[in-house]
């Protein structure tokens, strides 16, 4: 019929945007453009609240749904065909559509849904559903109608530019688009959590840059290449990403010759928060990420959580606080950062791990053991001594 194949993109939040939906529109427009710009000879524009990506036939299917679905701000996505807006026509081109799919699945019960979107148009939603009906049991012998429980539910829409026929929609992540949502630094290690923690703020808009501690060379380069690979696989998401890499080495050394070894973990996490704050004030109106997540681990109970966040005046981001872990690890897989994550490298926290860590910290015993330290020098000199990478997509 025409050499393009068509997919209707449907955004979620974007839609219930009141006076700024075109600005969300515009830029969640860009950021599929963005990930479609590999291919020639590609259209998309908004039509009525949906967007129609136009791609050549030759592009395999399943390569744009993968890449579409995966921008943010995209509700769902649904590989359709464009009919003449003339019942007629629309009928053949129904008809023509359910023949492919019953070669392609061996389909044998069907239901069509009319939509008449454009009122201009003579024939009501509920007759459309009829007369396509119809004519697709005229073309196609071996289906009938089964409105309860159909093998497949073609969907007719009549709109002001175009008729589209459909049927699956294709599950996107939803969220808004990136970009409208100011920038966060993630706390990342190699572990499960931060990961999706990136996911989660990204997922609403906010663009993603990332600081990493390691204690090379008690930790191993290895260790670093898995955060690394973690990057590569959100970047998937969100675009390149920026890794700020830093060598907690000497502060951990200086803190477990100084202070009570009990309290090593909590006082290396705050000086990661001061370590990460103050690379993130160098940017306009960033925030500070983490994957903690309540009570699951010593350094994470709500005294210590306290005691962690006391150290720096940006808002910290933990958007998985109340999440189980379960739910963690079923989100890990669904992104595909699970398998990266337990891959077994050290990670810098458990260096120097204390045996007993305490659990309840108080505030002030924790700053009277910091008195031991130059804290502001330490955190000086390794914010001066971090390296940046620019992590692609893989
Ligand atoms: P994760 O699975 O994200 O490692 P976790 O359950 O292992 O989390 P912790 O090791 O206590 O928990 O870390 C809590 C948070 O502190 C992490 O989610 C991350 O944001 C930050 N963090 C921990 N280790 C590092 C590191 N080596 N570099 C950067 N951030 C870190
Ligand atoms: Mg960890």
């Amino acid at each position: 019929m025409n050499e393009k194949n068509i997919y209707i993109v449907r955004c979620g939040e974007v839609a219930l945007k009141g006076m700024n939906k075109p600005y969300f529109e515009r830029v969640l427009l860009e950021r599929v453009r963005g990930v479609l710009t590999s291919y020639e000879n590609t259209e998309s524009k908004w039509n009525d609240g949906l967007m129609i990506v136009k791609i050549p036939k030759e592009i395999d299917r399943e390569d744009v749904i993968r890449r579409v679905s995966k921008v943010f701000g995209v509700a769902s996505v649904s590989p359709a065909v464009e009919a003449e807006k003339d019942i007629e026509k629309i009928g053949e081109a129904a008809a023509e559509f359910m023949m492919e799919l019953i070669e392609k699945e061996g389909i044998k019960t069907f239901k069509v849904k009319g939509k008449r979107a454009d009122k201009t148009f003579p024939i009501q939603s509920p007759e459309i559903g009829r007369i396509v009906g119809a004519k697709i049991l005229k073309t196609c012998k071996v289906l009938s109608v089964d409105v309860h429980n159909p093998d497949c539910e073609l969907y007719v829409d009549v709109r002001r530019e175009g008729t589209y026929i459909f049927r699956d929609k294709i599950k996107g992540f939803g969220g808004l688009p990136l970009g409208t949502n100011g920038k966060g630094l993630i706390l990342m290690s190699g572990g499960i959590d931060s990961p999706v923690a990136a996911f989660m703020m990204a997922k609403r808009g906010m663009r993603i840059e990332a600081v990493h501690f390691h204690s090379y060379p008690y930790t191993s380069p290895r260790a670093q290449q898995k955060v690394e690979d973690l990057c590569a696989t959100l970047a998937g998401y969100m675009g390149t990403i920026r890794m700020h890499v830093v060598n907690l080495l000497p502060i951990q050394e200086e803190i477990v010759k100084n202070c009570p070894e009990e309290e090593t973990t909590l006082l290396v996490r705050r000086f990661m928060m001061r370590i990460a704050e103050s690379i993130a004030v160098r940017k306009k109106d960033m925030m500070l990420i983490t994957g903690e997540d309540l009570g699951q681990v010593a350094s994470q109970t709500a005294e210590a959580l306290v005691v962690t966040d006391s150290v720096v005046k940006m808002p910290v981001m933990r958007p998985l606080i109340a999440m189980d872990k379960v739910d963690i690890m079923d989100k890990a897989k669904e992104i595909g950062t699970y398998d990266i994550s337990i891959q077994p490298y050290e990670d810098c926290c458990t260096v120097f791990l204390p045996k007993h860590p305490v659990t309840k910290p108080k505030l002030s015993k924790i700053e009277k053991s910091e008195e031991a330290l130059d804290v502001e020098a330490l955190v000086i000199a390794a914010v001066d001594s971090a390296e940046v990478i620019d992590i692609t997509p893989r």
